[in-house]
């Protein structure tokens, strides 16, 4: 596909390369929509293999952020920018290059965090423009989302057991968490207080060993999607659902907040053959979105409105649930068709 047609396909309204000849910085930025209101999305920054690896995750990812707000029911649009990896050795130049592109979208874009950014990041983005979000509490930022993903996921756990015909509560059941990262340990933490028992697994020791002291049991990275839990919750990296992984699955339901758990859009149909509950990960994990944005409000950032939308997404995911049931699609089908009818509707 030519590089012009794999950016009109999906409809992104605006795709910018941006070099800066002082600092050397070479970013991408996708403004996917903005038809419900600014793109918001994270700045991911990465070695890439190529140009044409850079442009299609920057494609992918700002079009996945335009759904996401969409069903989270948010005033914003889908955007995101990646940067090709080494970012300028001088970070606070390279921060002020990048802030400066940002700036030059008028706020069509707003910029937050993602990998290889963090909030010092952003205070130095926000020394040059204000079209940057995800600032720390003590600069009257929203802070670290994580608490705020992990609560979403819980909500949206409810969601997925009501749709499974089972009472939407923890105690007794037993949960697998893959991934016991800052989302993933507070999902953990959360189902141990609510009477779950938990098993979890990491690639790295550090999160097991936070997670074990926690409460939870750690088992093999590999075999915890195996293991016979009443949910899967994926909290670590994405494409852990596939054609190799679906059939031996042993649970219920699957709800985690890991992006892209699904490796292909067959798989979603996979998971329901097997008569599996998914919540689509782009609207359970949508709680961090939720907050970062809500530095946006007019009124300024406010926890309490957060914690109402957070807990919104389990209504969501109920009406998904039951809308999915109805059309006898999956729920990442349905998912989908609502985001693109309230992007279409705010055109
Ligand atoms: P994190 O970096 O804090 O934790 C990720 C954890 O996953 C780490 O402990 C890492 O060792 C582990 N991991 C990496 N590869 C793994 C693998 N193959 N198998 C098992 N574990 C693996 O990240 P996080 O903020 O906790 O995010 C976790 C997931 O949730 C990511 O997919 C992220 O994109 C998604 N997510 C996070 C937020 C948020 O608010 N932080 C919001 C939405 C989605």
């Amino acid at each position: 596909m030519s590089v012009f047609a794999s950016m009109a396909a999906p409809g992104h309204e605006q795709v910018c390369h941006y070099f800066d000849a002082d600092t050397g910085l070479r970013a991408i930025v996708a403004v996917h929509s903005t038809a419900r209101g600014p793109g918001v999305g994270g700045v991911r920054i990465r070695a890439y293999d190529d140009d044409e690896a850079a442009l299609a995750d920057v494609l992918r990812l700002s079009e996945a952020m335009s759904y996401k707000a969409a069903c989270a029911g948010l005033h914003c649009g889908g955007a995101k920018a990646v940067v090709m990896a080494p970012f300028p050795a001088d970070r606070t130049a390279g921060m002020h290059a990048l802030a400066r592109a940002v700036e030059s979208l008028g706020g069509r874009y707003v910029a937050t965090e993602d990998m290889g950014m963090s909030e010092s990041d952003i205070a130095l983005l926000n020394e040059v423009t204000r079209h940057a979000v995800g600032r720390s509490l003590a600069a009257g930022g929203s802070g670290d989302p994580s608490p705020y993903t992990a609560d979403g996921v819980i909500a949206g756990m409810r969601a997925a057991l009501r749709a499974a015909g089972r009472e939407p509560a923890f105690d007794g059941l037993r949960v697998a968490v893959q991934g016991a990262g800052s989302v993933g340990l507070a999902v953990i933490e959360r189902l141990l207080a609510a009477g779950a028992s938990v098993v979890a697994s990491d690639i790295a020791a550090e999160p097991c060993e936070r997670a074990s002291a926690a409460g939870s049991t750690i088992v093999d990275n590999e075999a915890i999607l195996r293991e016979p839990v009443d949910i899967l919750a994926p909290c670590g990296v994405g494409g852990v659902l596939n054609v190799d992984t679906i059939p031996s699955l042993a649970c219920p339901i699957v709800a985690g907040a890991a992006n892209n758990q699904l490796a292909t859009d067959a798989d979603g149909r996979r998971l329901a053959e097997r008569g599996i509950v998914y919540a689509p990960d782009f609207v359970i994990n949508a709680g961090g979105l939720i907050n970062v944005s809500d530095e946006l409000d007019p009124d300024g950032y406010s926890v309490e409105r957060v914690r109402f939308r957070v807990a919104g997404i389990e209504s969501t995911l109920n009406t998904i649930f039951a809308e999915a049931a109805a059309h006898g699609e999956t729920p990442a089908a349905t998912a989908l068709r609502i985001a693109r009818e309230r992007i279409a509707a705010g055109r």
